[in-house]
C-alpha cells in the first residue's frame, strides 16, 4: 500500500484536469495542455487543441471524425493493455466499456498505481470492448448516478418496450432521441440483438461515427439516412438521431412521430416530461449505484477519488466500507451529456 504523500504527488486536480506532474501530462483535460492522454471521445473529455495527444486508436479516430485533421499537433495510439513510458511513470490503457476505443488510464510510479476510469459501465453493450477492473491503490471514478435511488433497468428489456411499441402503433415513426457517439449506435446494436431486422433510419449527424462502427466490425444491420423528401415512408420506421434534432422541428416533419430517447436520466419523470418524451427507454452509458459500488468491491482500491456528478454519497459509501475516499470536484464534465 502506497502513501498518501505518493498518490497526491503522482496526479492531482488542476484547473485543466488531473494533472500528473513527473509524466507532465494531464488526463481528459478541459483546456488546451501540451500533452493529454484521453480516456474517450465525448467532447466533455476529448477536446480540440492539445499539443500530444495519446489515446486509443479508436478514440482518436473518432476525435477526428468529429473535430477533422489536425485537432492536436501528434498523437500517439496506445495499444490495449501496452506500457508506455513517459519521463519514468509507467502508463497503460485498458478498456470502460463505455463507448468504442473507452479507456481506462492506468498510471504508475514507483510502486503506487492510480487508475483514472474516465467514463465508464458494467451493463451490457455490444459495441465496445468490456470493462476490465485493474488493481490499483487509488481508484478514480465518475459518479453520474451516484445516488441509491439510480438503478438501471436490463438494456435489452427497454429494447423491448420500443418494440411492443412499433407492434401496437404499426403507422407511427418512432423517433429514438440517443446521443451520437456510442448511445446511438448502441441503441441500434441492441435492436439487432432483440432481432429487429428491418432498416433503421439515422438522422445525418450520425453517418459517419456509426460507419466508423461497422468499419470496426461493429454489426449495426442495414442503416439509411432518414431523407427528409422521403418523410411520407417513415410509417412504423425507426429513426435514430441526437437530441438536438429531437427537440427540433426536424423530427416534427416525420409523419405522426412518436418521441423516445434513449438515456439514464429517463428513470426521472420528470425529465421526460420536460423533454416531451412519450416512450423514455432507461439505457445508459454509465454505472448506475449498484455496478459503482460493486466495481469498487471488485477492485478494492486503498482509496477512492470521485471526480464529478454526485460525489458525496459515493464517497460515504467507500468510507462506511473501510475505503478511505474523497471528492476532487473536477469541473467541465457534463452530467447531461452523454447519460
Ligand atoms: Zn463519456
Amino acid at each position: 500500500m502506497s502513501s498518501k504523500m505518493n498518490t497526491d504527488n503522482l496526479l492531482f486536480p488542476t484547473p485543466e484536469g488531473l494533472y500528473c506532474p513527473i509524466g507532465d501530462f494531464h488526463i481528459d483535460p478541459v483546456r488546451p495542455v501540451q500533452r493529454a492522454l484521453i480516456t474517450h471521445g465525448h467532447s466533455d473529455h476529448a477536446r480540440a487543441g492539445h499539443g500530444a495527444v495519446l489515446a486509443s486508436r479508436e478514440t482518436l479516430e473518432i476525435m477526428r471524425i468529429r473535430m477533422g485533421e489536425g485537432f492536436c499537433r501528434t498523437e500517439q495510439v496506445a495499444m490495449p493493455g501496452e506500457t508506455i513510458d513517459i519521463a519514468g511513470v509507467r502508463v497503460s490503457f485498458h478498456p470502460a466499456g463505455h463507448v468504442l476505443g473507452s479507456c481506462q488510464i492506468r498510471v504508475e510510479h514507483a510502486g503506487t498505481r492510480i487508475v483514472a476510469s474516465g467514463d465508464y459501465k458494467r451493463s451490457l453493450d455490444p459495441t465496445c470492448a468490456a470493462f476490465e477492473p485493474v488493481a490499483c491503490d487509488v481508484f478514480i471514478t465518475e459518479a453520474t448516478f451516484g445516488l441509491p435511488v439510480f438503478r438501471h433497468p436490463d438494456p435489452l428489456g427497454e429494447i423491448r418496450k420500443l418494440l411492443a411499441s412499433l407492434a401496437q402503433f404499426p403507422d407511427r415513426t418512432h423517433f429514438v432521441g440517443a446521443y451520437a457517439l456510442g448511445k446511438a449506435q448502441r441503441v441500434i446494436a441492441l435492436l439487432r440483438q432483440a432481432g429487429y431486422d428491418k432498416p433503421v433510419y439515422m438522422h445525418g449527424a450520425l453517418v459517419r461515427l456509426c460507419e466508423f462502427y461497422q468499419a470496426e466490425g461493429i454489426d449495426l444491420g442495414e442503416l439509411r439516412v432518414a431523407v427528409e423528401e422521403e418523410k411520407a415512408d417513415f410509417r412504423g420506421a425507426v429513426v435514430v438521431g441526437p437530441p438536438s434534432a429531437f427537440s427540433g422541428v426536424w423530427m416534427r416533419r416525420f409523419a405522426d412521430p412518436l418521441p423516445a430517447f434513449a438515456s439514464g436520466w429517463m428513470m426521472v419523470r420528470q425529465r421526460a416530461r420536460q423533454r416531451g418524451v412519450e416512450l423514455p427507454l432507461v439505457i445508459s452509458d454509465h454505472c448506475d449505484w449498484p455496478e459503482l459500488t460493486a466495481t469498487i468491491r471488485d477492485i478494492m482500491p486503498g482509496e477512492v477519488w470521485v471526480t464529478h456528478g454526485r460525489e458525496e454519497a459515493l464517497v460515504r459509501w467507500c468510507e462506511l466500507q473501510g475505503i478511505a475516499a474523497r471528492p476532487l470536484h473536477l469541473v467541465g464534465y457534463e452530467d447531461e451529456g452523454d447519460a
